[in-house]
């Protein structure tokens, strides 16, 4: 009986000590009372080191508070509790070692905390079980990094990081909307680069490419982190600034335009030199929907070509 014992002990010892979790068992006072080989490898410090000592002291890592209280509902309550990496990436900090996983710096853990019986089925001590879930949590954060580029590229324009015609629409239609429920002014502007064909013509098409990029820097420069710009079609663009009457739209389009006349786009060893027209529409009560604003501001833009190019076009509000 007593050898059979033993040996039934003996095997458990080395499952706990083999298993490829964590297992800590932990006093009322925090104290360590059991550390397992998988606890011992990954922080590198031995039973002797560790056993009877207080968590906290030797685990800064661990926030006293935020343990407390899960350790004290398992204690009182006496069911298990878990902790998650999207929650806390961590209990304890170990350097993570998995050679697939390399790319995380430390290892994500999943944990239980168990409350354990003494004979008497009193609960005086807790089990707390590691689970190592690197890969898990390095795939998942992979997936959401990749599936948040994959959203940005969809809304973007790939040539000029502005956003993309469909994009743009969307937007211009919360915009209107906003426009109805709140009556705060906004203007739009559609420009178009004048003359462009005979830039693609003179330097090519790679050369007409880096205008348009050089286009869409100057937009981002001249307006406000709240205001919406995008690439409408090939050479032509739109931005809606937000929260601005059809005044200060028309300041915005002569910045944008004498600083885009004032520059040169420098492409292999050429220096090119361009203008362009805008149309500016402001935002009434008598525009019917977004179509009709953008008809409005294009009516503008058609008006700055007709003038003979490089200038803007304010039409009347209606
Ligand atoms: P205007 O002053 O009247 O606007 O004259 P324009 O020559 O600019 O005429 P238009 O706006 O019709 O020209 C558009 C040209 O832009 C035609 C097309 O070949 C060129 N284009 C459109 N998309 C791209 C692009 O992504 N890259 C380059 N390099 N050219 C483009
Ligand atoms: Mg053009
Ligand atoms: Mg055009």
């Amino acid at each position: 009986m007593t050898k059979d014992f033993l040996n039934d002990f003996h095997w458990l010892m080395d499952v706990l000590n083999n298993i490829d979790v964590g297992l800590v068992i932990l006093d009322k006072d925090y104290n360590i009372q059991l550390w397992n080989s998988f606890m011992q490898n990954h922080s590198a410090r031995t039973p002797s080191d560790i056993l009877g000592r207080n968590i906290f002291e030797s685990f800064p890592e661990l926030p006293p508070a935020w343990f407390k209280r899960k350790v004290e509902s398992v204690l009182v309550l006496r069911n298990s509790a878990f902790t998650t990496w999207e929650q806390r990436p961590y209990l304890f900090r170990f350097k993570n070692y998995r050679p697939i996983t390399g790319v995380a710096e430390f290892m994500y853990q999943n944990c239980t905390i168990i409350p354990l019986k003494d004979t008497q089925g009193k609960v005086e001590h807790i089990c707390l079980i590691v689970y190592d879930v690197t890969e898990i949590a390095v795939n998942r954060l992979q997936l959401q990094t990749a599936n948040e580029k994959l959203h940005q590229l969809s809304r973007t324009d790939g040539l000029t990081g502005l956003l993309n015609r469909k994009t743009w629409e969307i937007e211009l239609d919360k915009e209107f909307k906003r426009y109805h429920r709140h009556q705060q002014p906004c203007s739009m502007l559609m420009f178009d680069i004048d003359h462009f064909k005979s830039i693609n013509d003179n330097y090519g098409h790679p050369a007409g490419d880096e205008v348009i990029r050089h286009t869409a820097a100057a937009v981002r420069e001249s307006i406000r982190e709240t205001d919406i710009a995008g690439r409408y079609g090939g050479e032509e663009f739109a931005v809606i600034l937000v929260n601005s009457g059809g005044q200060d739209a028309k300041l915005v389009a002569e910045r944008l335009r004498q600083k885009i006349e004032q520059s040169t786009v420098c492409y292999e060893d050429m220096s090119i030199n361009y203008t362009i027209s805008i149309g500016i529409c402001e935002l009434g009560p008598n525009l019917k929907g977004p179509v009709a604003w953008i008809d409005a501001a294009d009516k503008g833009l058609y008006e700055a070509k007709h003038n003979g190019r490089n200038n803007s076009v304010l039409v009347p509000k209606t």
